[in-house]
Formats: structure tokens, C-alpha cells, sequence
């Protein structure tokens, strides 16, 4: 079993967050530094560390993720003019929190990734 990090204490309910949507299994909420206007992180309630660690079982919650990425973009009012979705590997993609999570971003005009 992967380990635990605090995004499971989040998806318990155990810490504040701001969650935007849950279900059986996927928990959405907002980013605590958000990069843009809206910046929801997505994530699978079960503990994957990151897209290395995807096995092919996970592949029905790894596809809900996107279908609730678009549902919470409509919430947001945000599907119309665009977003973007990004997930961050291990360090070399800038990963901080070892629970794998999607991120969307929107509500504003978004630069290029500066790299
Ligand atoms: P990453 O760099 O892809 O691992 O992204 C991790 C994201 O989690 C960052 O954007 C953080 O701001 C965000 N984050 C960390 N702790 C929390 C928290 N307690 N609640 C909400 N977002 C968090």
C-alpha cells in the first residue's frame, strides 16, 4: 500500500479544505496557493503517488478524473472559454505531494509554461 499524504486526510474530511466535489472516486478541491483564478486539484480518493505508479486496474478512476475535470470547469463557468489540465512526476515535473492529482487551472488567460 502506498503511502499516505496529507491529500488523504482531505479527502476524509479530517483537515479544512475548500472541496468543490466528491464522490466515490475522485475528490476535488481548491488549490491552498492557487496559480491562477480558478486552480482546483482533482485526485483519486485511492492513494496512486504519481503517473509511474499507475497500473492498469486504475484506469476507470484515471479516466473519471477527466470527466469530473470537465464537470467542475462547467461548475466553475470556465468550460466555455478554456482551461488547462496538468499533472507534475517526480521531481524533474515538479511534483511536491506524492498522491497523484490533476490540476485545473482557468478563469483567466494562462501563459506559456516558461520552459
Ligand atoms: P504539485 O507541485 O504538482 O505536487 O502540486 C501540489 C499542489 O498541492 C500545489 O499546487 C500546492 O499548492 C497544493 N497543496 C498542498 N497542500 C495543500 C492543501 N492542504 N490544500 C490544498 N492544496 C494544497
Amino acid at each position: 500500500m502506498a503511502e499516505e499524504t496529507i491529500f488523504s486526510k482531505i479527502i476524509r474530511h479530517e483537515i479544512p479544505s475548500d472541496i468543490v466535489y466528491q464522490d466515490d472516486m475522485v475528490t476535488a478541491f481548491r488549490d491552498i496557493s492557487p496559480k491562477a483564478k480558478v486552480h482546483i486539484l482533482i485526485i483519486p480518493n485511492k492513494v496512486i503517488p504519481s503517473v509511474n505508479e499507475i497500473e492498469e486496474e486504475d484506469e476507470k478512476v484515471i479516466g473519471h478524473l477527466f470527466t469530473v475535470a470537465r464537470k467542475v470547469a462547467q461548475m466553475e463557468g470556465i468550460a466555455q472559454d478554456g482551461y488547462r489540465l496538468i499533472f507534475n512526476c517526480g521531481k524533474n515535473g515538479g511534483q511536491e505531494v506524492p498522491h497523484l492529482h490533476m490540476h485545473l487551472l482557468g478563469g483567466e488567460q494562462l501563459r506559456g509554461f516558461g520552459f
